[in-house]
């Protein structure tokens, strides 16, 4: 029986690698031309339940803490006007019940994890069906078993579900500060060792400490329409000059907040911010299902990762546990799937109506500190 596996993020690689425990052998096509070929973003935080279960499944939660950062779990809320809400430091010996990774590590050590071939990169599924991947070079594969691990715009979907993804109202922007030790120590400072978060009206800032000394700076406006990029006047050809106009549309916010902005790099990504419906299901069926963002995209509030690993590992292990009988694996995976992923997409969607309200700071800090 061949798996074919489309998508080598991470849940198509914890899904390879549970096999590969598991002494079965599947293919990843991946459409990049090489692990290399494109950055792969800042930092996740790994729940102990749900993405460090995973890697344990996958027999590599050790190698996984030694390249965990226990300090990322540090947390800074602020408002607006400078005013700090929540400060949590991480003491030495807390437990890593989230700690952070940096994606690109993480990735690594899946790839790593791999026999040699196991991923055919530069193989961009175009369509597939009736047991036959057509890729976008004019090549083709067989499977008897295909999963559809291709992220939020994924081609196998559609042989499932006709559901898409839609569109939140969030329109974020992303850049960086690199080796900011050394080049901006009182941001460094400011930022901290892990997260920075600044709510504000509809708007938010939040700074992240990558492990390579670089700050990612995310800024989202929400409650803005699909097509905010190109009304809102940023113009993103001219780095410098759209980072005035960034610093420009937070209106009121705290100069000290807003300089690290200013002294962003000229890396500047917009991200237009898509979900799928809480809780899509579809009728099983036996050749071929879906697992991570192609199952169950949803706001990037911490969830979408984990539930990705989680996913390619519990299916991986469904497949080890009837090897003769995918069809049975298949609905198993999912029925279990749909809960979860059901649960954790009601929770963002949670999260993601508070980072929406007028008054998100203070929602958020009683979040995290109910009662
Ligand atoms: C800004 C941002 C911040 C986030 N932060 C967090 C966080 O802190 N914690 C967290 O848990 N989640 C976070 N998420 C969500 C998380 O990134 C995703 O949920 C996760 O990456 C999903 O993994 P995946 O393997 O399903 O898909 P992906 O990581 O998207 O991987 C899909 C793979 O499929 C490949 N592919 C796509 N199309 C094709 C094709 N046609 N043919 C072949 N290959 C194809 C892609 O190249 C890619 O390698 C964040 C998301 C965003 C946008």
């Amino acid at each position: 029986m061949t798996i074919a596996i489309v998508g080598g993020g991470l849940g198509g690689l914890a899904l390879a690698r549970v096999l590969h425990v598991h002494g079965i052998d599947a293919v990843v096509y991946e459409r990049d031309s090489s692990r290399g070929a494109r950055g792969q973003g800042g930092m996740l935080d790994l729940h102990s339940g749900t993405g460090q279960r995973a890697l344990r499944e996958a027999g590599l939660i050790d190698q996984f803490h030694a390249i965990a950062r226990r300090e990322g779990q540090d947390m800074r809320l602020l408002e607006p006007d400078g005013t700090l809400l929540l400060q949590e430091d991480t003491p030495d010996d807390a437990p890593l019940e989230r700690p952070e990774v940096d994606r690109a590590d993480l990735r690594d050590l899946l790839l790593d994890s791999l026999p040699e071939h196991a991923v055919r990169w530069g193989h961009a599924l175009d369509s597939a069906g009736d047991g036959l991947l057509r890729f976008a070079d004019g090549g083709s594969a067989t499977y008897d078993l295909l999963v559809g691990a291709d992220g939020a715009d994924s081609r196998v979907r559609a042989l499932l579900t006709d559901a898409r993804p839609v569109h939140t109202g969030q329109n974020a922007v992303e850049l960086g500060i690199p080796d900011i030790d050394r080049t901006h120590p009182d941001l460094a400072a400011m930022v901290g060792r892990g997260n920075y978060w600044v709510l504000g009206n509809g708007q938010s800032l939040s700074a992240q400490r990558n492990g390579d000394g670089r700050v990612r700076v995310y800024l989202s406006f929400y409650n803005t329409p699909g097509d905010w990029f190109a009304t809102s006047g940023i113009p993103f050809g001219d780095p410098a000059a759209a980072r005035m106009r960034l610093i420009d549309l937070l209106t009121g916010w705290d100069p000290r907040i807003t300089a690290l902005i200013a002294a962003c790099d000229d890396t500047i990504v917009p991200r237009s911010i898509a979900t799928l419906p809480v809780g899509l299901t579809w009728p099983s069926r036996p050749g071929v299902t879906l697992l991570g963002d192609a199952a169950h995209l949803m706001p990037p509030v911490g969830q979408g990762a984990n539930m990705a690993l989680l996913d390619g590992a519990l299916l991986g292990l469904a497949l080890a546990a009837h090897p003769d009988d995918f069809p049975a694996a298949v609905e198993e995976y999912e029925r279990e799937m749909f809960v979860r992923a059901g649960a954790a997409g009601r929770q963002s969607a949670h999260v993601q109506e508070i980072l929406t309200s007028p008054d998100a700071s203070r929602k958020m800090l009683a979040f995290f500190q109910p009662g």
